[in-house]
């Protein structure tokens, strides 16, 4: 039986007293789970979770556990873990965490295998690795589990996979979908915070070099516009005409990533696709340039290929490890091309502020599935209502009043019959 995370770490008090800090912190910046804290009923519930183990993700799983819910949590990436907030979470009564930092392959499944150990009768990824595993390994669970919430684009993309092939036994809901998550925690959270990172992890500016953003979807909007917005000159990269299109209209430059190679200083890959950057770009690019990436897993940038052109490789600061290709550039890969913005020595994610709207989704969904009952097995979008009711909150939470229908507007807008 995998140990969780307090039975193997050396000082698991300090860490504890750490880790408190950093979620009471998060907490304090997130009032929409703290609004929706005191109508939740998850009594009787045992909810598994795969998430970046962070202070925000500790006040979810706490707010599930308030709630009444059974938590077992692990990581949903080997680097992005904060050992002190998984410890702290371990202290929780109702809580066992498995999450631990750099650690290697089986020993991510194996804390995976430990949180479905405990029969989630609920399912909360980000990535899909727990539902996954669940389905190759565990299909004995399957038909005790009420129904799942995935946090990501990626994550939804391959649970849509799984149903289209009628593989996918109960209903998820797309989290990642709804307005109230990806046009905040895509575009501006990841914006925000890969941007703050490559600069803390590299001490280097954006003014004035030339940043190339790859992918134009939610991700790649929010990296390029925050990228101009700190006097970068920005040129993108993308495979699906109108998103090129789109990004031509706002001003940036649109090239193949072939010529965008030898202009970049700065590489940003947010395509959630594999061998963006790869073997016949890393010739042609300029000595120092940096890369990183804010997609998905460590595909985005071919770190074999780069590897395998390499003559040396040696890690120039914390979080950045330099290639030297033979009679050419030497560049700078940041975070073991894992996520930037999560997975780096200096990296806490998204702003908290970002999380709560996310989270604050994940919680409806969770209570949805418990309350709201009859869905089946497949992919669901998350009712509308529920996307309104989070974002209501946050007005409230901000003191934003706005305007309501009246009955008139409202009949002229449901009307057909009214014309010039
Ligand atoms: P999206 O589908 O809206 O956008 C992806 C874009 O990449 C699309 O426009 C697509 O055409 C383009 N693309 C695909 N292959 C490409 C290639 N070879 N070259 C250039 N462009 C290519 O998805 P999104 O919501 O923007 O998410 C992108 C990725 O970021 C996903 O993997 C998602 O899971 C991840 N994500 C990461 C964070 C984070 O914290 N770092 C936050 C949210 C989402
Ligand atoms: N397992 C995948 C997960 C993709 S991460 C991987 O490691 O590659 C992308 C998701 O991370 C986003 O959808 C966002 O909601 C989430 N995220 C970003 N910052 C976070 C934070 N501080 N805490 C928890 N989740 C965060």
């Amino acid at each position: 039986m995998t140990a969780t995370i307090t039975d193997r770490l050396d000082e698991p008090s300090t860490a504890r007293e750490r880790g408190r800090k950093k979620i009471e912190w998060a907490r304090e910046h997130m009032p929409i789970l703290a609004m929706l804290r005191d109508d939740l009923d998850f009594s009787g519930q045992r909810v598994g979770m795969a998430m970046h183990v962070e202070a925000k993700t500790a006040v979810l799983a706490e707010t599930l556990a308030e709630a009444g819910a059974e938590v077992a949590i692990t990581g949903c990436n080997p680097l992005s873990t904060h050992d002190d907030v998984s410890a702290a979470l371990d202290a929780h009564d109702r809580i066992a965490s498995y999450a631990e930092r750099g650690i290697d392959d089986d020993t991510y499944y194996a804390a995976i295998d430990a949180v479905i150990d405990h029969d989630p009768s609920l399912t909360v990824d980000d990535g899909g690795d727990l539902v996954f595993r669940i389905h190759e390994e565990y299909p004995a669970l399957l038909d005790s589990i009420v129904g799942g919430c995935e946090e990501t684009t990626t994550g939804v993309t391959r649970l849509r996979a799984m149903a289209e092939d009628g593989a996918l036994q109960y209903p998820m809901f797309a989290v990642n979908d709804t307005p109230m998550k990806r046009l905040f925690d895509n575009v501006h959270g990841t914006g925000e915070s890969a941007l703050a990172n490559i600069a803390m992890t590299t001490n280097l500016s954006f003014a004035g070099k030339t940043v190339v953003v790859s992918g134009y979807g939610d991700v790649g909007r929010g990296v390029a516009k925050k990228a101009a917005g700190q006097n970068a000159h920005v040129a993108l990269t993308e495979v699906d005409p109108r998103r090129a299109l789109e990004a031509y209209m706002e001003g940036y430059d649109v090239c193949p990533m072939s010529e965008a190679a030898a202009r970049g200083d700065v590489f940003i890959t947010t395509t959630g696709n594999r061998d963006v950057i790869s073997s016949e770009h890393f010739e042609d690019m300029k000595d120092g340039a940096l890369l990183a990436n804010a997609g998905h897993f460590d595909i985005e940038i071919d770190l074999e290929g780069l590897a395998e052109l390499a003559v040396d490789s040696r890690e120039v600061r914390p979080g950045v490890q330099e290639y030297e290709l033979p009679d050419g550039p030497r560049l700078n890969v940041l975070a073991s091309g894992r996520l930037v913005n999560l997975a780096g020595p200096l990296s806490l994610g998204h702003p908290a502020e970002v999380m709560d709207q996310s989270f604050g989704i994940q919680a409806v969904c969770v209570r949805e599935l418990i309350q709201g009952g009859g869905y089946e097995a497949g992919v669901h979008d998350v009712p509308d209502r529920l996307d309104r009711e989070v974002a209501e909150i946050k007005l409230a939470a901000e003191g934003i009043e706005i305007d309501a229908l009246s009955n008139t507007q409202t009949e002229y807008l449901e009307s057909w019959d009214h014309g010039t």
